[in-house]
């Protein structure tokens, strides 16, 4: 065997023995409904909190711009590839985050490792919950700037940490998701917008499970009053059903991540009917704020038939522990008729391996209510 084989296949046994061994399995989604091996399932592992991948008015919009405008961007946005439609997209995203200025960008995951680096570098310092999203670290780490990791949703530490280590830094970021991705919380915003005022740091906020769910609608910034934020950063691929990352700050930021973050430069702008989808999308989020409201109704209401603390966003996790444990549950449910992906390491730290439940505007109350029935005879049961 050559030797390159022999690695991948000697990584793979190990992953496999570790049971993190991962592989994309075909899934055929409509709606709610998600089909794997032929058997259709409902679905709660989806990102998509507004079912608006599906919309009929955001789906014609996107036909009607690729007919327009092409299936793709054909170069980079300072080439060629930044299409009529982008300006429309960034406008919009300032309304709704109510900032001076914004910038799209091919993912959220190029957001974050094009945002970071271009702001900070090696001299300065960079604060990240420890529960953050890897693409964060991933800019962190890129950037070359010391990176602290703080205790997730702790202030008290952060505060710490600026104390001790601020001085010592030209300049210092705050990073944080806003929603976390994983456990469905929020970051304490406005405790951390005043520690960032009170020793010179920049908050920068991850809102890619924010947006459209919480803060009606225009993202955990918003959640508890209006926290002072000037880096807003999210992902146009979960509750706006499309694809692309932004950032929304102030003119002469966007104007520096412009021309200075390396995936804005190097990276082919988005295809015109994926930014078509967006827009149609967020005209969607600002105007109709009772179904905003859907996502976060239904996962309290599952949290609360689980006796679990109230839901802050569309994601309620159980921690189950290892991974065995999780991807049994997750089998468990499957049989009832429920897809729920068990999440393991090294999504989450170890021995916090869990069910995630993501809930959607269009989940019906009675399957949330059959799902918790499920979870309480199934899972709980058998484990106490
Ligand atoms: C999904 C996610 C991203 C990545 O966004 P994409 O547009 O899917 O690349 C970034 N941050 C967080 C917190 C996420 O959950």
């Amino acid at each position: 065997m050559r030797s390159l084989d022999e690695f991948a296949s000697g990584k793979l046994a190990a992953l496999q023995g570790a049971r993190l061994l991962r592989t994309p399995v075909v899934t055929a989604r409509q709606g709610i409904y998600a089909e794997r091996g032929g058997r259709r399932l409902v679905s709660f592992s989806c990102n998509d909190y507004l079912n608006l991948s599906r919309h009929p008015a955001i789906i014609k919009a996107a036909v009607e711009a690729a007919e327009r405008y092409g299936a793709g961007a054909g170069a980079s946005r300072l080439v060629t590839g930044n299409h009529p439609l982008y300006d429309q997209l960034e406008s919009r995203l300032c309304r709704l985050k109510r900032s001076e200025a914004a910038c799209v960008f091919g993912a959220g995951y190029l957001a974050n490792v094009g945002i970071i680096p271009a702001l900070v570098g090696p001299d300065d310092l960079i604060l990240v919950d420890e529960l953050s999203h890897a693409c964060l670290n991933a800019g962190a780490k890129l950037s070359g700037a010391a990176v602290q990791r703080f205790r997730h949703g702790d202030a008290a530490h952060v505060e710490l940490l600026l104390a001790r280590h601020r001085a010592a830094h030209p300049r210092t970021m705050i990073a944080t998701d806003g929603v976390f991705s994983m456990d469905g919380d929020l970051a304490p915003l406005a405790e951390l917008s005043r520690l960032a005022a009170r020793f010179d740091a920049w908050l920068f906020v991850d809102d890619a499970h924010g947006l459209g769910v919480v803060g009606q609608g225009r993202g955990s910034t918003f959640a508890n009053g209006a926290a002072d934020v000037p880096l807003q950063m999210g992902t146009l691929s979960k509750a706006v059903g499309a694809y692309g990352g932004y950032l929304c700050a102030s003119q002469p930021v966007i104007d520096l991540i412009r021309t200075r973050a390396r995936p804005f430069i190097y990276s082919t702008g988005l295809p015109p009917p994926v930014v078509a989808a967006a827009i149609a999308a967020l005209d969607i989020i600002a105007s109709e704020p009772g179904y905003v409201a859907e996502p976060l109704r239904k996962a309290r209401m599952f949290a609360r038939a689980m006796n679990l603390p109230p839901a802050q966003s569309a994601i309620v996790p159980l921690i189950l522990g290892e991974s065995d444990a999780a991807l049994a549950a997750s089998a468990t449910l499957e049989r009832e008729g429920f897809l729920v992906v068990a999440i393991r390491p090294p999504t989450v730290p170890k021995g916090t391996a869990r069910l995630r439940f993501a809930f959607t505007a269009q989940h019906p109350d009675a399957e949330i209510e059959r799902l918790a029935t499920a979870v309480h005879r199934c899972i709980l049961r058998s484990q106490s």
